[in-house]
């Protein structure tokens, strides 16, 4: 999958719509369409990678610049001293539903267990 086709590059290329909370030279933060708790942001890439494995084998300097727009995003959305969780959904069994490479930062409340 490409640019052309992938859900994610089309919205870095402002294709289609999204609620931009930051941007850097290689990343983009927008809210998840869907929230699964108050505060949900996805911290993708630019450039596409089809998970977080891909990219931190192809890219480390990119993998940092989405950790830590990924902290930023959370000391700026009020969860990061409360806490909050960082998920990267990796393959089939995760229900990675988008493949292009993206965090997950979720908060606000408490999260509960890990897994349902
Ligand atoms: P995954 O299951 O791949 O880890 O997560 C994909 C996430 O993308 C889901 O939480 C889903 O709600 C979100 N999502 C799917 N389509 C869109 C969209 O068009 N815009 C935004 N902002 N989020 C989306
Ligand atoms: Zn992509």
């Amino acid at each position: 999958m490409g640019t052309d086709d992938c859900l994610f590059c089309r919205i870095v290329a402002g294709e289609i719509p999204a609620t931009v909370v930051r941007e850097t030279d290689k990343t983009l933060a927008f809210r998840d369409i869907a929230p699964k708790a108050p505060v949900h942001v996805l911290v993708i890439p630019k450039e596409h990678f089809v998970d977080v494995v891909t990219m931190a084998e192809a890219d480390p300097e990119v993998t940092a610049e989405v950790m830590a727009t990924a902290a930023i995003v959370a000391e700026h959305e009020g969860v990061a001293a409360d806490g909050f969780r960082l998920i990267f959904n990796t393959g089939p069994d995760s229900g990675q539903e988008v493949a292009h490479a993206h965090a997950h930062v979720l908060g606000g409340a408490p999260l509960g267990p890990m897994l349902a």
